[in-house]
């Protein structure tokens, strides 16, 4: 007989980390990452979920959804979803609304997992497999010496023959400087490594198709986002004349979201902390699928690796990007090491997605946190 194992506590908690030095891409700078951090529980057992945004997102975790998940059986992730989807019509589903239901939904798989006491790759339908991961970083902001530094950190020291840099500096104005950074980025790899760009939407498509004529002699494999990811007209101009595979989808909210993208790029993009969950995540995957195009995880790599294990050919790798997995290490126990190009999540038959708070290391970075939410109260 089916016994509920309801959902008892839901805790929420805001960090907010300073980058080790100013960030910025081709459209926007920063100095600091926020982190939105949800903690299910049922009994013993806590699962812990996040995302990447402002703190206004924990507000709608409490607000909007703690209401219709506590109480809710633990093993329902799906149902939990529905109930979430619907609960935030009025709120404005896609933004902060799902990256809201992103976290919770996220912290619900891992709860399910621990309450099953099985890797959540396990739970997924999958194996510990290994999934492949690129180094992402490269600001706009970085001296060359740091660029260089970066790229061979992960190229030479840890054995990750894929890396990203960003482009597009001051939304598209310097393309000289950017065929700069692109050389001395390919300098500093070697001719061997594959070497990729992220101009996060700040050309034209005239814009982006000149540039990649000029940058093709250093051997670019991926532009992704050379347009905004608002415009698939664009992308799919862009897609038909250039070399390196175009890719765009991180900020898909939805399957629908993903089937409009999916047909214009040559590889879809799909986040967990923002489209909802891994819920949303292995929808993105199926619409992948049925467009016959491969699947990237775009950010926050310990949000993705085991359902990226679990789909085997389905996704293409991981970013490896440098200011979550900073935060990610400093925030959590547990973290994955990508030595060789891979990481290989649930290898060591931890339950869940096999990440703790470390809350001695994290509490200088606690900028709010409330009691944790009970039922009717
Ligand atoms: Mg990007």
């Amino acid at each position: 007989m089916w016994t509920d194992r309801p959902i008892e506590r839901l805790t929420v908690r805001v960090y907010t980390v300073p980058t080790d030095r100013p960030e910025a891409d081709g459209t926007l700078a920063w100095d600091a990452t926020t982190l939105v951090l949800v903690e299910a529980g049922s009994g013993p057992a806590t699962g812990l979920g996040w995302t990447y945004g402002p703190s206004a997102t924990a507000a709608l975790v409490r607000e909007q959804l703690a209401p219709v998940v506590l109480g809710r059986d633990a093993l329902d992730t799906a149902g939990a979803y529905e109930a979430m989807r619907r609960a935030l019509r009025n709120a404005g589903r896609p933004g902060l609304g799902t990256y809201a239901l992103s976290a919770v939904d996220l912290a619900l798989w891992d709860l399910a997992a621990r309450l099953l006491d099985v890797p959540l790759v396990g739970l997924l339908g999958g194996r510990p497999r290994p999934v492949e991961v690129y180094g992402s970083g490269g600001f706009t902001t970085y001296p060359d010496r740091v660029l260089e530094r970066q790229l061979r950190g992960w190229v030479e020291g840890q054995g990750i023959p894929r890396v990203k840099i960003k482009i597009g500096e001051s939304w598209g104005a310097r393309p000289e400087r950017d065929l700069e950074r692109i050389s001395v980025a390919r300098s500093a790899i070697g001719p061997d490594a594959a070497l990729y760009v992220d101009a996060n939407g700040a050309f034209t498509a005239k814009r982006a198709i000149r540039l990649a004529a000029a940058f093709a002699d250093d051997g670019v494999t991926w532009f992704e986002e050379p347009v905004s990811s608002d415009d698939p007209a664009a992308l799919a101009a862009v897609r038909a004349a250039v070399a390196p595979d175009v890719a765009a989808g991180e900020y898909g909210d939805d399957a629908r979201y993903f089937a409009r993208l999916a047909p214009v790029v040559d590889c879809l993009q799909a986040d967990a902390t923002r489209c909802g969950g891994l819920t949303g995540f292995l929808r993105a995957a199926a619409v992948a699928e049925a467009c016959g195009v491969p699947l990237s995880a775009h950010c926050s790599p310990h949000a993705h690796a085991h359902a990226a294990a679990a789909r085997a050919a389905g996704v293409r790798h991981l970013e490896w990007f440098h200011d979550h997995v900073r935060v990610e290490s400093l925030l959590f126990d547990g973290v994955l090491d990508p030595a060789g190009g891979t990481v290989v999540p649930g290898a060591d038959g931890t339950p869940g997605h096999g990440l703790s708070l470390a809350e001695r290391r994290a509490a200088p970075y606690l900028v709010d946190a409330w009691p944790p939410l009970r039922p009717d109260g």
